[in-house]
């Protein structure tokens, strides 16, 4: 007589809930909740503590500052749930659903940050994570454009950026914004014998390397705020985001350009279609100009 299985799952449900099938039958791996990265020294025990009753002793960090025990068998996992819970760790999602936000630190830590990129990472995950689309949906919080947080691998990607604004009082004519300025949007022109550094907006990828680099801080910030990318993603068919917005200068303006992009692809998506290749397939400058209502 053979054995019955202890347990069984529907392996959609499963994955929904962070419970992810292993190719060992009756195993799963359990995604854990991790937002941009960040868990307690505390949480961090309490994942060991589960790691070694109910697993085998070892925590997978994955490519997405996720977090994974793996063998964890079918019997025990409600009950290693729980006590992930009790230590304020929920479960991470799998599917095609909105996944766990990414987030490098930003400007809390950061010398080059230019956004509180937790914060962001956190209102992201409250008004999205687990809700449903036509496929995975990752959506990652970078503090500028270094870009540390891969928001151009995402499907959703914010990103810091700056206004630059020119003091021509302080500035000693070094030269050194035009040669370093990565899009050569400063240049410098003579006007009454004396040398101006001019600012191309549309040329400027509000990246921050001018005020970071000169010398007497001739450029500042003159305003800070956010770039949104969209439709970025790895896989069989990698992408690069899109740039959707350039600048944007309010929190927001920001989160309501977000709601317009999940929905215009929760609308026009077909399933198993990542966001990009809906852009692609109904053109990338005309779903733009949907979303920004133009
Ligand atoms: S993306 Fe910018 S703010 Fe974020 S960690 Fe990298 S350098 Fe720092
Ligand atoms: S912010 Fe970056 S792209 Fe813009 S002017 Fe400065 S260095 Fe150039
Ligand atoms: S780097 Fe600063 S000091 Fe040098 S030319 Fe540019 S603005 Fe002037």
């Amino acid at each position: 007589m053979s054995e019955a299985k202890p347990f069984q799952l529907d392996p959609n449900e499963s994955r929904k809930v962070g419970y992810i099938p292993q190719k060992q039958i009756d195993y799963y791996a359990l995604r854990l909740h991790v937002i941009a990265g960040d868990l307690s020294a505390n949480q961090l025990k309490a994942v060991a503590e589960v790691a070694e009753k109910y697993g085998r002793g070892e925590v997978h960090i994955s490519t997405r500052q996720g977090m994974e025990i793996h063998f964890v068998h079918a019997s025990n996992l409600d009950t290693a749930r729980l006590e992930l819970d009790a230590a304020g760790i929920k479960m991470g999602a799998c599917g095609p659903r909105v996944r766990i936000v990414m987030g490098c630190p930003g400007s809390a830590t950061c010398k080059f940050g230019i956004i509180e990129t937790k914060a962001i990472a956190k209102e992201l995950d409250r008004r999205y994570f687990r809700t449903d689309t036509p496929y995975k949906f990752k959506m990652s919080v970078t503090g500028c454009s270094h870009n540390c947080a891969k928001a151009t691998e995402n499907d959703l990607g914010v990103m810091g950026g700056l206004l630059p604004a020119w003091d021509k009082n302080i500035c000693i004519d070094c030269n050194l914004c035009v040669n370093i300025c990565p899009t050569k949007a400063i240049s410098k022109q003579e006007v009454n014998g004396k040398s101006e550094y001019v600012l191309e907006e549309s040329a400027c990828i509000n990246c921050s390397v001018c005020t970071l680099s000169c010398p007497v801080n001739s450029w500042t910030a003159s305003k800070s705020g956010y770039t949104l990318l969209i439709g970025g993603t790895l896989g069989k068919i990698p992408r690069l985001a899109s740039v959707l917005k350039k600048y944007i200068p309010t929190e927001e303006e920001l989160f309501n350009l977000v709601e317009r992009s999940i929905d215009f692809y929760r609308k026009n998506g077909r399933k198993k279609e990542r966001f990009g290749h809906t852009l692609d397939r109904l053109g990338l400058e005309t779903v733009k100009k949907e979303i920004l209502g133009e």
